[in-house]
């Protein structure tokens, strides 16, 4: 059936733009996922490389304040009185996070003795040169040796000139003036560090300060040390950090020396790095901690951290881009099968619509016929063409057979609005197939002699009854017959088989086949002809009556008596339908 050029151009002129504004829409949804994504990665980097750098910063300042509080003006301040140290010593110890940061806070003189803090009695007390800090002897006796004028050194102004921390000795050291200004000599003050205190409270507090989320903490954390044998100095789980995650999401050089990762590598590293900005010049290196800066740079520490959820956040950021694709892709493909439904289903109203006008024309076809011969014969009647007893007979037998031929359309019609509206339902009972067969030919018997049709009936001897309505079979054989003398295009044949079969589901079925010589069905018209209303584009084009209901009604009828109707046909050859009923 052909759409009406009109509407054909119409949906043309729907679909096209709706196409293309899918395909734009989906080309945006790209763009923009890759933008967000980009934006994201971009964000979380940079919070993650905010909270390394403050987890570092206060680190820093840890350490620092204790160095601070202690330091003494070698010029202003009397470097000999050693009661000053003590007292400041009380004051950070007062005020610091970490009171017991210090394990121990030595005086190590130059001759090569020193001086221990005894805290509950707030004085210096000679001790033996601490074994932990033979590592450092040489050097320091080598430092104050080439130091004569330590200021020019270390610099006056800076205030934390001079300290250095040796991860070794876990110690942070500075040197101190005794004697005179002018005859300098150089001890050197050296503070302990707890190395339990820094690991289980300074590190994990700071790790919680900065990677705490909703439900504990969203990173894995580790601190290590670097040096011949790299230790974790701090792990937030068990296991991370040793060996060194490849795939970690930041990581950033406590005393900012990254030997291991070559001269080209930051300090503060973090999973992304904006297209747009290739991160920070690699030369410029980040000098941080101070401490360190006369310490053995293959001594550094590296705060190390991962994603937690689904694993390293770089993956994590590539994977939401992917699962927003996805659904962002997906919700246009919904769009666009939805677009297509939308077509289709328009399309088939627009052809059922068209069909329903063609079956109203077919139908006032059909009725006009009749009704004119029936009008002409009345007419005759009344104006007394009709003389004689044996005229009368003739004329009422034509006006009686036109009337039943319209009773018979109209029935089709209800049996088929019956059929649509799932009224068709039978009581089935066991039927000899030779009487249907028969009866249906008798039905047929005027069509049959009009159309000078000869009839081959072969029904095969010994057939078992089939379950089935009289009513029902009849008249969907009486359709098939109908068809096949209608469509037999003058070959005046028709033959009728029935033989039993072996049914689909095993047991024994019976097939009544009706079969013409005719124009045959075009085979794109096949898939259609048991639609309501269809009728092939030739049959219409010759104009052959019909209402396109004929077949419709017999798949019904068929499906009502559990059977089913078959078509197999050649373009100018003739057709075969075959209705298959099981055995009763
Ligand atoms: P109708 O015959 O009233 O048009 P049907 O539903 O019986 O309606 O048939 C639908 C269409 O199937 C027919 O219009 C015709 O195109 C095709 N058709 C049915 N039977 C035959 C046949 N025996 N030979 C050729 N075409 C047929």
């Amino acid at each position: 059936m052909n759409l009406p050029f009109r509407t054909r151009t119409v949906s043309t002129a729907i679909v096209i733009p709706s196409a293309i504004i899918v395909a734009a829409l989906a080309v945006l949804e790209y763009r923009w996922s890759t933008g967000v994504s980009e934006a994201t990665a971009v964000r979380l980097a940079d919070s993650l490389q905010m909270s390394l750098m403050n987890w570092q910063k206060d680190f820093f300042r840890y350490f620092s304040e204790i160095g601070l509080s202690l330091r003494i003006d070698p010029v202003e301040e009397a470097p000999g009185d050693v009661g000053k140290y003590v007292r400041r010593f009380a004051e950070w110890k007062a005020v610091a996070k970490y009171p017991d940061l210090v394990q121990n806070l030595y005086l190590l003189k130059s001759g090569g003795t020193a001086l221990r803090l005894n805290v509950p009695a707030g004085r210096f007390e000679p001790a033996p040169w601490p074994q932990v800090f033979e590592p450092l002897r040489a050097d320091l006796t080598r430092a104050s040796a080439a130091s004569p004028d330590i200021r020019g050194v270390f610099g006056k102004d800076d205030p934390a000139a001079g300290w250095r921390f040796d991860p070794a000795v876990f110690a942070l050291v500075h040197p101190v003036f005794s004697g005179s200004p002018h005859v300098p000599s150089v001890d050197w003050i050296a503070i302990q560090l707890n190395r339990g205190e820094v690991r289980s409270k300074m590190l994990a507090d700071l790790s919680r300060t900065y990677f705490q989320g909703t439900d504990g903490l969203d990173y894995l954390i580790a601190v290590i040390a670097n040096g011949p044998h790299p230790e974790v100095m701090y792990s937030s789980d068990p296991g991370f950090g040793s060996p060194e995650p490849a795939d970690a999401d930041g990581t950033i050089s406590l005393f900012a020396r990254t030997p291991e990762r070559g001269a080209g590598s930051a300090a503060v590293h973090v999973f992304h790095v904006p297209l747009d900005n290739k991160g920070p010049d690699p030369s410029v290196r980040i000098a941080w901690f101070p401490f360190l800066r006369n310490s053995a740079p293959n001594a550094d520490w590296r705060l190390v951290v991962r994603h937690r959820r689904g694993g390293a956040l770089g993956a994590f950021v590539v994977e939401m881009r992917r699962r927003d694709l996805a659904i962002g892709f997906g919700v246009l493909l919904v769009l666009a099968v939805n677009m297509a439904m939308l077509i289709v289903t328009s399309h088939r109203a627009q052809r059922l619509a068209q069909m329903q006008m063609d079956f109203v024309t077919a139908v006032s076809h059909e009725l006009r016929t009749p009704l004119t011969v029936i009008i002409s014969g009345a007419d005759n009647i009344c104006n007394g063409v009709v003389a004689t007893g044996r005229q009368m007979a003739q004329y009422g037998a034509v006006i009686g057979n036109q009337a039943r031929q319209l009773v018979g359309l109209v029935e089709r019609i209800l049996l088929f609005a019956a059929a649509r509206q799932g009224q068709l339902k039978y009581t089935l009972r066991p039927l000899d197939v030779r009487r249907a067969v028969d009866e249906a030919l008798s039905g047929s018997a005027g069509l049959i002699e009009a159309a000078h049709t000869r009839v081959e009936c072969e029904v095969a001897e010994n057939l078992p009854p089939v379950a089935g309505d009289p009513d029902g079979l009849s008249q969907c054989l009486q359709n098939l017959i109908t068809n096949a003398v209608k469509y037999g295009n003058g070959q005046n044949w028709i033959g009728i088989r029935a033989s039993e079969h072996a049914g689909r589901h095993g047991g024994p079925e019976v097939r009544i086949s009706v079969s013409d010589r005719g124009i045959g069905i075009d085979p794109a018209d096949l898939p259609h002809i048991f639609e309501p209303f269809y009728r092939s584009a030739s049959v219409r084009a010759a104009q052959i009556h019909g209402t396109g209901l004929g077949l419709p009604l017999s798949l019904s009828i068929a499906e009502a008596m559990h059977g089913r109707l078959d078509v197999s046909s050649t373009p100018g050859h003739g057709t075969t339908f075959t209705l298959s009923l099981p055995a009763a």
